[in-house]
């Protein structure tokens, strides 16, 4: 990403300038990467007006074209992931190394849903009469794909490329902190896609998120972010009676049980809290580890987060880099403290990181809770940062119980080498996704989303098609008669 760049909204292809702009900062170490224009009104109704310009044609491209029109996007990508890589790392403070890959995963999202449109078959039913039904999938015309900073290209793949694939224009609302990003990645994509097909706006969620979830001509929202947020997301939605997916927050229990293959688990107890700093919506912030390993696998863990490289994202060798911003690293520090005098034990970390580029950004030592109740806001609450809370259980029941007992339900994980306990608990947690002995992977194809309040509906797979369109019933007759009981 070149530095001192002034990007805004995206209408039919061209950035709009607006009176007032916001600084885009980078995590890493606090210095400025350019400045973003923020959309009023106006410039909202603007991209919706456009994107229902460019739907006029759009909605009636073949399955085809539009498949190949999200194979160049994934091309594009492809052609220069670094690039694209180094954005995400810019802007949100992930290390460069997981940067990569989430490109990767949105080149495979581009591609699988071109394959999905352009092998889609629409379904033909016969009544008992001879006559028939053929149901079609039409496009519903603009959606609103609002995302939030901590994963900006990856879940922008999530929802773009079902939402071209079933025919739609998209306007999408980045989150002010990661705009750069998607701003950058959506005018390289105009390549690939007709004017206003593709349009952002920028600002924030209260006032441009409100607008644009509010606005008339949106058939449908797709939103990515906090529950209280999707919560108001919703109302709207419900107000205006269009669908709407909500991805939102999560507090996943990982359970890991005696027999379980325990130097693996314990990788998997790490990768999602150092990864993005835990800045994870499924991240596995609750281990359940059983009682007769506890103490021994308790002490590992702290070893391994004691060692636990913080710094600056773009070196590979880094394993932890900064939170986004004050507000977040306040709000981790916040949690910290709480968990401290509520008396759960802290293990490892606790505090900021500094030194070197450390006092730049908000970094956050790895930070481990033994000790910890269910009764406890550390156990219980999304803190969104580089935390682990490890919580005793002694039956399986009792592991069901715990890991249930949240208000969420995105992810959860089983460790164990028994095939029947694994197949048992996966059946009883209520979780959108049960790893079993592995945690984060997911490919397009896998559904992903969350049991209660950690949203509705789903994404990645080619179910998300039906999301996006208006299922039509074209009933036929058969035969030239009066009907049967006249
Ligand atoms: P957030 O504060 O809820 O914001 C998400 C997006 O919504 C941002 O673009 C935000 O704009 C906008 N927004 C906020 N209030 C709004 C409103 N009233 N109307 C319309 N738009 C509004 O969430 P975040 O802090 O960016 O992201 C962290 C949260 O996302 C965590 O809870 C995490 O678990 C969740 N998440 C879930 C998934 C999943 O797939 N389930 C994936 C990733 C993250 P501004 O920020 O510009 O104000």
């Amino acid at each position: 990403m070149e530095r001192n760049q002034e990007l805004g909204p995206i209408i039919s292809g061209a950035i709009v300038r607006t009176e007032n702009t916001f600084k885009a900062i980078s995590p890493a170490d606090g210095s400025e990467l350019g400045r973003v224009f923020v959309c009023g009104e106006a410039e909202v109704d603007a991209a919706v007006r456009s994107s229902e310009t460019a739907f006029v044609s759009w909605g009636k491209s073949t399955f085809g074209e539009r498949a190949d029109r999200l194979d160049q996007i994934a091309d594009i990508l492809k052609g220069d992931l670094d690039w694209f890589a180094e954005n995400e790392t810019l802007d949100t403070g992930k290390g460069i190394g997981e940067s990569r890959l989430h490109v990767n995963n949105c080149i495979n999202m581009y591609r699988y849903f071109a394959s999905v449109i352009r092998t889609h078959e629409d379904t033909f039913i016969r009544y008992d009469s001879g006559s028939a039904s053929i149901v079609v999938r039409e496009p519903l015309g603009v959606v609103g794909l609002i995302l939030p900073w901590n994963a900006p290209s990856m879940l922008l793949s999530w929802k773009l490329a079902p939402a071209l694939a079933a025919g739609n224009c998209a306007v999408v609302k980045p989150a002010s902190a990661a705009s750069m990003v998607i701003i950058n990645m959506a005018l390289r994509f105009q390549e690939a896609l007709p004017p206003g097909v593709l349009n952002v706006v920028t600002g924030s969620g209260e006032t441009v998120g409100n607008a644009l979830a509010g606005h008339p001509g949106i058939r449908k929202i797709s939103f990515t972010g906090s529950s209280a947020a999707g919560s108001a997301v919703g109302a709207i939605a419900g107000r205006n009676i269009i669908p709407v997916t909500l991805e939102l927050g999560g507090k996943s229990a990982s359970v890991i049980f005696e027999d379980a293959n325990l130097d693996r688990a314990l990788q998997y107890a790490i990768l999602p809290i150092a990864s993005s700093a835990g800045q994870i919506c499924v991240s596995s912030s609750r281990l359940l580890v059983q009682d007769s390993i506890y103490d021994a696998f308790t002490k590992r863990l702290k070893a391994k987060f004691d060692g636990l490289r913080v710094g600056d994202p773009m070196d590979l060798e880094t394993q932890v880099g900064p939170v986004i911003d004050k507000t977040q690293f306040d709000k981790v520090m916040g949690y910290i403290d709480g968990g401290i005098a509520a008396g759960a034990k802290l293990l490892s970390g606790g505090k900021r990181v500094t030194g070197g580029i450390c006092d730049k950004g908000f970094y956050i030592a790895p930070t481990l809770f033994g000790g910890v109740t269910p009764d406890m806001a550390i156990a219980g609450e999304e803190i969104f940062g580089p935390v682990l809370s490890v919580l005793r259980f002694s039956t399986e029941e009792d592991a069901v119980r715990i890991a249930n007992g949240t208000q969420y339900g995105l992810g959860a994980a089983v460790w164990t080498k028994d095939i029947y306990r694994a197949m048992r608990v996966s059946h009883a947690l209520e979780a959108g996704t049960v790893w079993v002995n592995d945690y984060l992977d997911n490919g397009a194809g896998s559904p992903f989303g969350g049991y209660k309040k950690s949203g509705v509906g789903r994404e990645l797979n080619k179910i998300v098609i039906d999301y996006y369109s208006n299922i039509k019933n074209i009933s036929v007759a058969n035969v030239d008669e009066a009907p049967p009981i006249f």
